[in-house]
């Protein structure tokens, strides 16, 4: 599933890419998708309407337009948006062609048509494998007021989550494995289970390791560590250990870099000891048995 730092990376995309331009027509061959209303009200809400800027909150993505309304999405297991050029237009890259013919990049359930500034047609394309992703329609002002946003956490990346912040959260949360808490999106928003296991092997601490029995330095190493380890995804470009793309439909550069997430059985690049996984709540966590302590 994209976290904080796919979906931060489609979210600069979509900011170059389709800022400015106008929404002129909207297709779906999957419109359960769209979950509070029906496909000609989601239409005639957005049809006309000009795209003003696209933002997120942990892992879901905001597309604000110019008639006051918002589109919420939530790109879930395998969703992804992919902006695509005419070929025609002299913005249109043979590269991007070729990532559009990627398998991942050919399951498009809903396509809005855009005009840009200049005239030119394009589109953003959602393709989306297992059907899961979800769009809604809301008011710019009531973003804050759909119950999954309102149930998030502080997201990793705002500036309000200071160190200060990040120990008044442990402080609540003492009796939980560190390894949960970080994923919890209704306590931090935005890590998932891939970045989990990436910054407690930065930070050297075990995933299974109660909240209480962290020291000082090691709250602060570890929240050093998912402020370095998300900066270092997003400069990547995002991880694409599966289905992720981008909006070029190009892969992320993160999975490269990867150093314990499914190395289960390889050896620790820093140590060589055999990386282990282990179930932490529903999913997998990765770890060196000797650089974390
Ligand atoms: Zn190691």
């Amino acid at each position: 599933m994209p976290e904080l730092p796919e979906v931060q990376t489609i979210v600069n995309d979509l900011n170059k890419k389709i800022a400015g331009d106008t929404i002129v027509d909207f297709s779906s061959e999957w419109p359960k998708a769209i979950k509070n209303v029906k496909l000609p009200a989601f239409k005639k809400a957005i049809i006309g309407a000009k795209i003003k800027a696209a933002h997120r909150i942990g892992k879901n993505i905001f597309i604000d337009l110019s008639n006051e309304k918002t589109i919420y999405i939530h790109l879930k297991m395998t969703g992804h948006l992919l902006v695509k050029y005419q070929v025609s237009s002299i913005k249109y890259k043979a590269k991007e062609k070729d990532y559009f013919d990627d398998r991942v990049n050919q399951y498009i359930r809903h396509r809005w048509t855009l005009k840009g500034r200049n005239g030119k047609i394009k589109s953003m394309d959602f393709s989306d494998v297992r059907k899961f992703a979800k769009i809604v329609l809301t008011d710019t002002d009531k973003i804050k007021e759909i119950p999954e946003i309102k149930a998030l956490g502080i997201d990793a990346m705002s500036p309000e989550f200071t160190f200060k912040k990040f120990n008044e959260i442990l402080e609540k949360k003492k009796n939980m494995p560190i390894g949960l808490l970080l994923m919890d999106q209704s306590t931090i928003a935005g890590i998932g289970n891939i970045y989990r296991s990436e910054i407690l092997f930065e930070a050297g601490i075990l995933p299974g390791r109660k909240v209480a029995s962290l020291s000082g330095q090691e709250r602060i190493k570890l929240y050093k560590s998912i402020k370095k380890i998300m900066e270092k995804a997003i400069k990547l470009r995002g991880t694409s250990d599966s289905d992720y793309r981008d909006t070029a439909g190009a892969p992320g550069g993160f999975q490269k870099v990867l150093r314990v997430y499914r190395k289960q059985g390889e050896k620790c690049q820093k140590c060589g000891t055999i990386v282990i996984r282990k179930a932490i709540g529903q999913r997998s966590a990765f770890f060196c048995p000797a650089c974390q302590k």
